[in-house]
This record gives C-alpha cells, sequence and structure tokens, in this order.
C-alpha cells in the first residue's frame, strides 16, 4: 500500500454506504425495535447462511434500497460486546431538522435517553438500541423530499420519517490508514476534521448524490479494540452499481495488498469483504438484484426466505428458528418458542464484574476516580471523559459486567422492587473501593462519580457509606433513597440535571440535594435548562475543578 491508486479509469468510485450488519441477541426486541421505535421496514427475514438455525433480519426503507439497509444475526443470548478500536461502533440516519424535538421526545417516552450533540454544524441525537449498538439521529435536512420511500405502516409520520443513512462512524488508531482505502482507493474525498469528545473525527464522503454518503473515523491512538459481541458491528459494505465495476475493485484492492475475498453471493447482493489496518472490517456490495429479487414489494418480510440450497430442509429450518411476530403485518415466522428472556433483575448471583482503567496507571496515581457508566452504555464509555479532564493525578476506573448490566431495573422507584439488585450494585462499588484502599489510597483520595443511574448509585453509594470521600459527581441522577444518617462533613459533590429530565425528576433532585447537604456534604447542584439527558462541557468544567481541588488535599 505504497502509492494511491485511483480506480481504474471507466469505472465510477464508489459511491457510499450499502449496508451495516450487526450482531443481537434477541430477535423480537430487535424487530420492535427497528419496526416500531424507528419505523424501519423488516424488508427481509432469511437465515444466517452459514448457520441456519439463527435469523438474519434486513431492515430499511420500502423497497431495502441501498444505503438504508440495517441487517442483524439476532442470537439469543449472546454476550454484550464491548466497543473498542477497530470496529465501527454508531450507524448514523439522516433525518429531517423539523422532526428533532419529534424525535428527542419519542426517545425519552420510550425510555432511550437520547445524548445529544452536536457535530460538523448538525444536531445529533445517539441512542443505545436494545443490544447497546449506538444508533444516531442526524438532523441534517431540509429538503420536502426524502431520497428513500417511506414505508407505509410505519408508525413514523412520514414528514418525520428518517431518510437512510447518514453515516458510520469507525473508531480507529490510526485515520491515515483509513484515509489510505477511502481517498486512496475507493474514490471517497475528505470533506471535514473537528474535535469530538471520542477523538478527532475525520469525515469522507462518497461519491453518491443522495443517501449513506459519509464515513466518519475517530481517532484514538493507543486505545484498546473492542471485543465483539451483541452490540457489535460486525462489518460495514459500501455500495458499486454493477458486478463489473465489483471486479474492478478487486483487482486494485488485491493489487494494494488489502487481500480481499473472493466474490460471494450474498443473494440480494455480490460482495467482497476486506479489512484496513486499524482493524474495520469492510464489504464492498453490489446495488443489484436487490432485496424485491424474490418477493414482491408488498411482500418483503413477511416470509422466510431461503436460498435454494437451504430450500430442502425447510421444515427442520423453520422448527428451529425462533419465534417472531411482525405486529405490522400481522405474521408469525418460525417456530421455536423462545424461552423468556432471563431477566437479570430476576437474578441473585452477582455478575463477574470486570474493571476498566484509563489515565495515570493504578499505583502512580495519587488520586483515583471510580466511574460508574449510565445504563444502557458502557464503561468504556464513561471512560471517554478521561481526556476531557485531563488530570495527571488521577487513575480512572470503571466497572463493567460481563454480558450484561449489574444495575437494577429502574433508577428511583419502586425500591422493593430494585433491592436484591440494588444491593449487588452497591456490593460491587464497596469492593472496588475496598481494593483502592488496600492499595494505599484513602477514601479522600477517590472521587466516585457517575452518569444516569450511575450517578444515582454513586450518591447513593456516598450516602449510605456516610464518610467523607474526595469527592462525589452526579451527571444527571439523584439519591435512589432519602433516609440516611452519615457524616459526608468535608466531601465536596456536584449534581447536575436538566430541568426536565425524563429520568430524573426535579423535586427528587432538589430532595436529595437536601438530605445530602444535611449530612454535611457541601454540594454544587445546578440546573442546566436544555441540558437534557447527558453531560455538557460546563459540568465537566465544574467536575474538573472539584477534582483538581480533591487532587492538592488528598
Ligand atoms: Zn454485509
Amino acid at each position: 500500500m505504497t502509492d494511491s491508486t485511483s480506480p481504474a479509469p471507466g469505472f465510477s468510485p464508489v459511491q457510499g454506504l450499502h449496508h451495516l450488519t450487526v450482531m443481537a441477541s434477541d430477535p423480537q426486541r430487535n424487530i420492535d425495535f427497528y419496526s416500531q421505535t424507528l419505523g424501519q421496514r423488516l424488508v427481509k427475514v432469511t437465515v444466517n447462511f452459514d448457520d441456519p438455525g439463527t435469523y438474519h433480519l434486513y431492515y430499511g426503507d420500502l423497497t431495502g434500497k441501498p444505503g438504508t439497509i440495517m441487517t442483524h444475526f439476532p442470537w439469543p443470548g449472546a454476550k454484550r460486546g464491548v466497543r473498542g478500536n477497530g470496529e465501527v461502533v454508531a450507524a448514523a440516519y439522516s433525518a429531517p431538522r423539523q422532526s428533532l424535538d419529534f424525535w428527542r421526545s419519542r426517545l425519552r417516552l420510550a425510555d432511550f435517553g437520547p445524548q445529544e450533540s452536536v457535530r460538523f454544524g448538525d444536531r445529533v441525537l445517539r441512542i443505545a438500541d436494545p443490544d447497546g449498538t449506538w444508533v444516531e439521529l442526524i438532523f441534517d435536512t431540509d429538503d420536502a423530499v426524502s431520497p428513500v420511500e417511506a414505508w407505509p405502516h410505519s408508525p413514523i409520520p412520514v414528514e418525520y420519517a428518517l431518510r437512510g443513512f447518514h453515516s458510520v462512524t469507525a473508531w480507529v488508531g490510526q485515520t491515515a490508514a483509513v484515509a489510505e482505502l477511502l481517498v486512496g482507493h475507493l474514490g471517497f474525498s475528505e470533506v471535514g476534521s473537528e474535535a469530538d469528545p471520542e477523538g478527532q473525527r475525520t469525515r469522507f464522503q462518497g461519491s453518491g448524490q443522495n443517501v449513506g454518503l459519509f464515513v466518519d473515523a475517530v481517532e484514538r491512538p493507543g486505545q484498546p479494540r473492542g471485543s465483539f459481541g451483541a452490540g457489535s458491528v460486525h462489518h460495514v459494505a459500501l455500495r458499486t452499481r454493477d458486478d463489473a465495476e465489483q471486479a474492478a475493485y478487486l483487482e486494485s484492492l488485491t493489487a494494494a495488498a488489502y487481500r480481499p475475498t473472493p466474490v460471494q453471493d450474498r443473494q440480494y447482493f455480490h460482495s467482497i469483504y476486506f479489512r484496513e489496518p486499524n482493524g474495520v472490517l469492510f464489504e464492498i456490495a453490489t446495488d443489484a438484484p436487490g432485496f424485491p429479487d424474490d418477493e414482491a414489494v408488498d411482500e418483503l418480510g413477511q416470509h422466510l426466505k431461503l436460498p435454494e440450497w437451504y430450500e430442502a430442509q425447510r421444515d427442520a429450518i423453520e422448527r428451529q428458528v425462533p419465534k417472531i411476530v411482525s405486529r405490522e403485518y400481522g405474521v408469525t415466522i418460525g417456530q421455536r418458542e423462545l424461552a423468556a428472556a432471563p431477566n437479570p433483575q430476576a437474578a441473585q448471583t452477582q455478575p463477574s464484574i470486570s474493571v476498566m482503567t484509563a489515565g495515570r496507571p493504578l499505583g502512580e496515581g495519587r488520586m483515583a476516580a471510580v466511574l460508574l457508566h449510565g445504563r444502557g452504555s458502557t464503561a468504556q464509555d464513561i471512560l471517554g471523559l478521561e481526556p476531557q479532564l485531563n488530570l495527571s493525578a488521577y487513575s480512572y476506573l470503571a466497572p463493567q459486567a460481563e454480558g450484561g448490566s449489574w444495575y437494577p431495573q429502574s433508577f428511583l422507584a419502586p425500591i422493593e422492587h430494585n433491592q436484591p439488585q440494588l444491593d449487588n450494585a452497591l456490593t460491587t462499588i464497596d469492593v472496588l473501593m475496598a481494593e483502592l484502599e488496600e492499595r494505599g489510597l484513602k477514601p479522600e483520595q477517590i472521587v466516585l462519580g457517575g452518569f444516569s443511574q450511575g450517578a444515582c448509585l454513586a450518591l447513593e453509594y456516598a450516602a449510605r457509606r456516610g464518610e467523607k470521600l474526595g469527592g462525589v459527581l452526579a451527571f444527571s441522577g439523584a439519591l435512589i433513597t432519602l433516609e440516611h444518617g452519615g457524616d459526608l462533613a468535608g466531601t465536596p459533590v456536584f449534581m447536575g440535571v436538566a430541568p426536565d429530565d425524563a429520568h430524573i425528576p426535579l423535586e427528587r433532585f432538589e430532595k436529595s440535594v437536601e438530605v445530602l447537604r444535611r449530612l454535611g456534604a457541601s454540594v454544587d447542584a445546578q440546573v442546566y435548562p436544555g441540558l437534557g439527558h447527558s453531560i455538557d462541557k460546563a459540568e465537566l468544567d465544574t467536575a474538573r475543578e472539584l477534582m483538581r481541588r480533591a487532587a492538592s488535599l488528598g
């Protein structure tokens, strides 16, 4: 991969995104989220060609046009993946600007608590889907006419409907290697770069006109690779018009040592696969033949479709795949009744917890910050605050449950319902604190912080423990219970919330401030109109100052 070769003359460059393939767990939950919550059409139900006992589900616009297609392999009971470098971590849909309020409130009501930001001038809402995949909506268009065909049975009004993919985001160690592939070999152009909370974000644009034009690379040098599991994006497919163009890419990518696979027949398109040097798996897929190839547009998604070579085994396959229901079509596919998804809240045993770290190596740091992620995000996410806090005295630690959440089911109520899980979560924090103390850190050298449910747990832990800590940071959280009797004198506490936070009622927030002050804590409580359920820069500045002061005392 020395010099950048342009595609052979006569071939048009890659247009943009074709589809994205993601691993999921429960198929019904997957269908409900993508078709009910997001209003995407289930356009094809087939099986994993390498494992015909599991589904391959495709969602898209009315006909499943390239650039709208999200595909999932749902493996019931699959362990969650952990996001990291060398993979696509987020799929973004394009949405009309006027639909921002609609989507914000729809996602809040569905308990997805979207995080809001601005990226290259456009507003972005990010949520984690039920398996933890980041799905983003980017409000980038005022066009009255959509480049994709809305699905008439969608629960989303057509004027607010999503308009196919906007972009994907890959986390990489080196953006230069992505640029080499996309610009050097596939005809993309680099169109912008800006600082992003996760790293420097660089945007590449394909040559197409309408939909799915962008690939973003976020550079995170030295950060760990992801670990594959439910919620992980397996690969991103770029689109090319036909087999001849694909053959030209196969040849040029082979010459450039990307070692692409031979062409694979994926029934609805033809594919080649290869990795770029950071590890991101790319596919180049043809636009043809497309999804209406083996069933009429009206019928899409209502039947289990099998490739010819599996038809002889259809009965056995139908018995083996889980029973799923498409509510819009009123059809049931598959026969195997899945055991009710294991309810983590019913489990009395502690999940296995690992601790992810950032900042100064433990043992070298004079201070430790224990950060608790929000429900529906991960330890890795909250450790993303470390470079922004940028405090050299601190080691950062974030507990992460293997294969699931270690959190209570609901945030604040009713407490009896949560009791065993709440106790488990608080014990997890206590074990981690005890380990830090064993390594010579005093409680006043430890700052405990969290976002959302992690913030609730941090406050609750501090109040129950009832002794002086280095500090407590609660981003969008409140106390879980209000009866406490310890002594928090000398403990600085920062609490920030939006006045209309869907999870943390303002009254509960204020009552928590009152209780903590009564325990002797010095509480800096801030209400930020327009914050949403997220962490903003003003909060981080205040948190940094609290931590800096704690380090000078601790
Ligand atoms: Zn694919």
